[in-house]
């Protein structure tokens, strides 16, 4: 099986806020749509449009206020898609474990897995003995599930539906493909739920390759989001990988 692409992470869809007329309460200039949005969401829970804290006047200060005291129902209403590929199979498990957001997975029973590639562990990347080993292995599994595929067709023989003949033969003998298997995925969630998800996936403790997602995703956000995720901060850790962390004490 052929190396996959590098993990490609690109924001595909994002919250647009319409301010509604008879509040007074308008976003102030350069604040990007889902920061005033949740902003608004705020202030509508007190009818404070007339901004009367002059210490949480600002857009920035007050989401730093929301996030400080826990009060994270408005980041809720704030939304971001990305397409996530050249993810491992292993990688998007971990991903689906987080509740809160919505996916689309590419399938492995409808679309062809001939030409499946995979995702190699960067510890396993950089010795090419390793890197061998496993391209081996995957190779081999390859060829196996081939031959299931083959066997399995053919004791399907009767069934007349070629499509579902197919579906039915692949959903079987996708069993022997590796956990390394190139997934793609289209992952939406709002803001509070991608912040939970950075918080716990970009720390040192998660697993690198889920790790390097969380970070990724967290510049991309920073663009979307500025104030709400001015609180990670990105680091280098002693192997050269990125983590990320909140100074924030109570996240979520
Ligand atoms: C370093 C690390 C190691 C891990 N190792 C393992 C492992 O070995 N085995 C394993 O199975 N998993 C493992 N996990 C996954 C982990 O246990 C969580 O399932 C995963 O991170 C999803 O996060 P979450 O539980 O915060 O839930 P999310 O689904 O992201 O939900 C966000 C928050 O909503 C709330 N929430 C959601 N659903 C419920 C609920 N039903 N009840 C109460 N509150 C809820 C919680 O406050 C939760 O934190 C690991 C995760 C990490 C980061």
């Amino acid at each position: 099986m052929a190396i996959a692409r590098q993990l490609d992470v690109q924001l595909i869809a994002h919250s647009q806020f319409t301010p509604p007329s008879g509040t007074g309460w308008e976003p102030q200039d350069g604040v990007s749509d889902a920061e005033s949005l949740v902003e608004f969401a705020g202030r509508a829970c007190y009818e404070s449009f007339d901004r009367p804290n002059p210490r949480t006047a600002e857009n920035d200060a007050y989401l730093r206020h929301l996030m400080e005291v826990g009060h994270h129902g408005p980041l809720e209403h704030a939304h971001a898609t990305m397409y996530v590929r050249g993810i491992s199979r292993a990688a998007a498990n971990e991903l689906m474990r987080h509740r809160h957001f919505s996916f689309s997975q590419l399938s492995q029973r409808f679309v062809p897995t001939e030409s499946a590639e995979v995702v190699v562990p960067q510890a396993i990347a950089e010795d090419e003995e390793l890197k061998r080993l496993l391209l081996n292995a995957a190779d081999e599994a390859r060829f196996v599930y081939d031959e299931l595929l083959d066997a399995l067709e053919q004791r399907l023989a009767d069934e007349p539906n070629a499509l579902l003949r197919r579906k039915q033969a692949r959903q079987a003998a996708r069993a022997i493909l590796p956990n390394a298997t190139e997934s793609r995925v289209v992952v939406s969630g709002n803001l509070r739920t991608w912040r939970h998800f950075i918080a716990v996936r970009a720390t040192e403790h998660a697993d690198l390759e889920i790790r390097t997602l969380a970070v990724r995703c967290l510049r991309v956000l920073s663009d979307v989001a500025p104030t709400l995720f001015a609180d990670f901060q990105i680091q280098q850790l002693a192997d050269g990988s990125e983590m990320a962390i909140s100074s924030l004490v109570s996240e979520m």
